[in-house]
């Protein structure tokens, strides 16, 4: 069933392709979580592409701020369904694209589940990771007549603007020095790569940088949320007929928590990291928007996540995030400077050499269309 679905994907593939060099954006809705029955959600999923967000004044007035977004996924849908519009991005890699895909949102708000899947996963709730991977062993094998691929993985964490290698069982403690887009396309050679032939390698590597990570920490969750942990997947295609070889890469990051955190209260080591945190998170944010406004000089040199990803954001590459909220009440102001950072980031797809003017009026008409829709919804 599962390559079934791949097939009928095919359409899908073909036009993304056309997307090159864009930035997509989805938004997930975590669903309220078991203990939180019974709160209303200040989300409203009017539509496949647009929610929301619904917030009380003082005077207990309901005010609506609308959101547009490629696709949007609320609270039911399952990790099958979110990878569907995943997976044509999957294909490109073995074509020879640079793919990102990245988890954006606040602790708590489901970018591990989105990325990797909960702590008890199954075949149904592995998340893009291992259904990605699956995808490019499946598609590579389907090719063997024509190309040859090896596939090779890397593993880091950035914490506190340091590279680690979590392949290594010492790697925390091991300072790589930083060789930007070497002969080989890698950006940090000096990281383990990791040849790797089915989904149950990748599966055990992850394992074993969990349980890496996990070493050296004495709350994993804790520190999981306060670094960006990444997942790259290089591929080498080597093209039977021609002799050509091709290479494409894919990072697959899970970053770290975007919560603003009160300066005033936390000093020490949760202050250095949140300082990290926020420098990582706005340099993204600059070189996106420096991208969408076809900035001669894009800023990849300002943290060390955006150096990582250098090579597969903007240009030929082809990005996807997916910005996570939470429905919680209690979460709206941390939901909506989510859903701010993330409208910064899909202006790069509404038409990047536009002057910003033009984009404005863009976005203009995209919020008019949005409230229309909204409106008809509601008079059903
Ligand atoms: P983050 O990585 O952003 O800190 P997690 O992925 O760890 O957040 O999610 C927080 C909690 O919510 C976890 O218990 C997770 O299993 C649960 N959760 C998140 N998203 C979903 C979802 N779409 N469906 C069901 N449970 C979810
Ligand atoms: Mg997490």
């Amino acid at each position: 069933r599962y390559h079934r679905v791949l097939e009928e994907n095919r359409k899908l593939y073909n036009q993304v392709q056309d997307l090159k060099g864009s930035i997509r954006v989805y938004c997930r809705v975590r669903p309220f979580l078991p203990g939180q029955a019974g709160r209303s959600s200040i989300v409203d999923h009017i539509d496949e592409g647009s929610i929301e967000i619904i917030t009380l004044s003082k005077n207990g007035k309901e005010a609506r701020k609308s959101f547009i977004f490629n696709k949007v996924f609320g609270p039911s849908a399952t990790q099958e369904e979110v990878f569907l519009d995943t997976q044509p991005l999957i294909r490109s890699v073995l074509d020879g694209f640079n793919v990102c895909i990245f988890a954006y949102g606040q602790t708590g708000s489901g970018k591990t589940h989105t990325m990797t899947g909960p702590n008890e996963l199954t075949e149904e709730t592995q998340g893009v990771n291992f259904r990605a991977l699956n995808d490019l062993f499946y598609l590579s094998e389907e090719r063997k007549e024509t190309f040859r691929y090896e596939v090779s993985v890397q593993m880091m964490e950035i914490y506190n603007e340091q590279v680690r290698d979590l392949l290594v069982s010492d790697g925390l403690n091991k300072k790589y020095p930083w060789h930007i887009l070497s002969s080989q396309g890698l950006n940090v050679p000096d990281a383990n790569l990791v040849p790797v032939t089915s989904t149950s390698d990748v599966i055990e590597l992850m394992n074993a940088g969990q349980r890496n990570r996990a070493v050296s920490s004495t709350a994993l969750n804790d520190r999981s949320s306060r670094s960006h942990s990444c997942l790259t997947v290089h591929v080498q295609g080597k093209d039977l007929t021609s002799g050509n070889t091709l290479r494409g890469c894919m990072h697959l990051v899970d970053l770290a928590g975007s919560e603003r955190v009160n300066k005033s209260e936390v000093t020490g080591d949760r202050l250095k990291e949140a300082l990290h945190i926020n420098k990582s998170l706005s340099a993204l944010g600059d070189v996106i928007a420096s991208l969408a406004q076809k900035n001669a000089h894009v800023p990849y040199r300002n943290s060390k996540l955006t150096q990582l990803l250098q090579d597969s954001l903007g240009g030929q590459a082809k990005t996807l995030m997916f910005v996570h909220i939470s429905p919680d009440p209690d979460a709206v102001l941390e939901t909506l400077s989510t859903l701010k950072f993330a409208e910064r980031v899909a202006t790069v797809e509404l038409g990047a050499a536009k002057s910003n003017t033009e984009s404005g009026d863009v976005k203009e008409l995209k919020e008019q269309i949005s409230r229309l829709k909204a409106a008809l919804a509601r008079k059903d």
